[in-house]
């Protein structure tokens, strides 16, 4: 998935070859379509493969930059540098109004809603008298610059692909910073990224935007490239296309938009010459070829070309850099003994099941507070309403003194509670280091255009200075470069408690951190838990593990169905009749 830099250069080393070799003028059309189109796609790997939106609906922004641009030029005399700008506005406008309103709707919404949003624009580009109805806009100039007439072939092939390559290379830098993370985080779900800190639908609209910009750019090129637009080029048929064109080619690569922008081009253009000389009748027969391809690729190679390229190549030198990068600021912490979480009769009503009835408990800094109890006692809906991921029915939680009930998972985490889950959440194409990053988010602040433009690099350097500290505290140190999904049970789980750690948390919340380890990586994450104990750190400890439990908690709530049952020092728990008899049958 991540950065592949000598990918870049053997690309700019093939394109320059190809501007300097004889090729015929044709194969030059050819490469600029292919340039065109990679543009679109790349904007669909980000919306696509990295953020998991499907949308069909990008001609339509295509067409936006197209229309402004060969409307404004014939129209008002503006000068196609000006009518860029305008074009990217209007489609940054309307990629906003889109993305407002479409991109929280879940699950198969969001296609429907881009299929309405293209075959609308489709129709409103095909009924305006101003913008020539069907038969579109005709006789737009073409590119100059500096004085040198760009024309249509080795002028403009120059022009696309260096924006190719330039817009290539801002993605793939922008997939390897903190805003970069937290966008890839968005495809596995939006509950991990919140109580993280990381604003979704922020990124989600940010991603819509740029993939929005990046077709309108696009589509700029194609109307002075072609001289003229109509709607057919911007239809619904071509959104399906584009998206086709991305998932052959390898919808979570970057260059695996250009792959497919290249492959799809070339096959059409060979289908268009050899079907109907095989099948003796012309029409459009490549259609269906495509549509026979698609679905064996989807079957054989769902990663699309570029993952079976990827999977050949070596894989890339990982450099630290950041040894020498300043530490991040931390947050004042409670002293010892403050009062830090107080739960105020909190409870949680399922339809008619009281999965949390009425819970109070409170926890001080640097102890170690467990919450036990049988199967569905409201353990992990508990951790769920005190870091926001469920609203409370009825109840309170205040910590450091102030009121955190019903604030969103983010503005929680922000206020230095963090968390683990009973099943463990990840990003399992990125390496430990980078999980781990991702739970710095809230200690970093640049954004999409610092990382594009590697202005980002000291606040990267300091967030990965962060996350190895945190990794070798935990005794991770071993596994920074280590892709994440191939972690077993045990890493995985400590790999998360990194991450909490990583947003300098004053208290952290671990739900069943024990269970799926083994007896040697539970000895090392009880002397873990003391260790941050012993360092000041507050925690509310979920787990079944009861030797643990009774190793290292200072004080434990006991609950049975939602309810409370009793609460005190291990000791007192372990002699106490009621505990026994709850457990009986269930645990011991
Ligand atoms: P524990 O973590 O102690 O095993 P949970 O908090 O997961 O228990 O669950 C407590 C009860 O609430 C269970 O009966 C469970 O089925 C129910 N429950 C948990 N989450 C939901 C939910 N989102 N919707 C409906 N019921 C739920
Ligand atoms: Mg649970």
């Amino acid at each position: 998935m991540l950065a592949r830099k000598y990918g870049l250069w053997a690309l700019v080393v093939a394109l320059i070859a190809v501007a300097v070799l004889p090729l015929p003028d044709f194969w030059i059309t050819q490469l600029n379509y292919i340039g065109l189109y990679s543009l679109t796609c790349l904007g669909l790997v980000l919306l696509t493969g990295v953020a998991g939106l499907t949308s069909f609906g990008q001609a339509a922004f295509v067409g936006i930059g197209a229309y402004s641009t060969a409307w404004l030029t014939l129209n008002a005399g503006l000068s196609p540098w000006v009518t860029l700008f305008i074009g990217l506005a209007i489609t940054a406008v309307s990629a906003l109004i889109v993305g407002g309103i479409t991109l929280r709707m879940s699950g198969h919404y969001l296609p429907l809603a881009t299929i309405a949003w293209g075959l609308s624009l489709y129709y409103l580009m095909g009924n305006i008298d101003a913008l020539g109805k069907y038969d579109g806009l005709l006789g737009i100039q073409g590119l100059s610059l500096f004085g040198w007439d760009l024309g249509q072939g080795r002028g403009f092939y120059a022009l696309t692909w260096f924006t190719v390559v330039l817009a290539a290379l801002a993605v793939l830098h922008l997939l390897d910073s903190r805003a970069g993370r937290a966008m890839r985080s968005l495809r596995t779900g939006t509950l991990m990224a919140e109580a993280m800190g990381v604003p979704t639908l922020h990124y989600k609209i940010t991603i819509f935007l740029i993939a929005a910009l990046l077709a309108s750019l696009s589509g700029w090129l194609l109307a002075h490239f072609q001289r003229t637009v109509n709607p057919s080029s911007f239809g619904l048929k071509m959104g399906i296309e584009y998206l086709f064109m991305t998932v052959v080619g390898g919808v979570s690569h970057v260059w695996g938009a250009i792959t497919g922008a290249l492959l799809t081009k070339l096959l059409e253009d060979q289908l268009q010459v050899l079907l109907p000389q095989w099948i003796g009748t012309s029409g459009s027969y490549e259609t269906i070829v495509f549509g026979i391809v698609l679905v064996l690729m989807l079957k054989y190679l769902p990663d699309g070309l570029w993952s079976f390229v990827e999977k050949r190549l070596p894989s890339p030198q990982r450099t630290v850099d950041w040894e020498r990068a300043a530490a991040l600021p931390e947050r004042t912490k409670p002293a010892h003994g403050d009062l830090v979480l107080d739960v105020q009769t909190i409870r949680k009503v399922f339809g008619g099941l009281v999965a949390v009835n009425d819970i109070s408990f409170q926890i001080k800094a640097g102890q170690i507070v467990g919450l036990i109890g049988p199967n569905g006692a409201g353990k992990s809906t508990t951790f769920n309403l005190i870091t926001g991921v469920l609203s409370l029915t009825s109840g309170d939680v205040v910590f450091r003194g102030q009121k955190i009930g019903g604030l969103r998972s983010r503005e929680i985490a922000a206020r230095g509670i963090s968390r683990t889950f009973q099943h463990v959440k990840m990003i399992a194409d990125m390496t430990v280091l980078e999980n781990v990053a991702l739970g710095a988010h809230l200690r970093g602040a640049k954004g999409v255009l610092a990382a594009m433009t590697r202005l980002n690099r000291t606040e990267e350097q300091q967030l990965f200075r962060e996350a190895q500290r945190q990794l070798e505290r935990i005794g991770m140190g071993a596994y920074l470069h280590e892709q994440a999904g191939n972690l077993a049970m045990g890493p995985q789980r400590l790999m998360e408690i990194a991450r909490a750690l990583c947003s300098d948390p004053a208290l952290l919340l671990l739900d069943e951190p024990a269970a799926g380890l083994r007896h040697q990586e539970k000895a090392a994450l009880a002397g873990v838990l003391r260790q941050l104990r012993s360092e000041g750190m507050s925690i509310l400890l979920v787990e079944h593990d009861m030797d643990l439990v009774m190793d290292v908690c200072d004080h434990l709530v006991v609950m049975e169905f939602g309810t409370f049952l009793t609460q005190g020092t291990p000791e007192f728990i372990q002699q106490s009749p009621e505990v026994r008899a709850a457990y009986l049958g269930t645990e011991h």
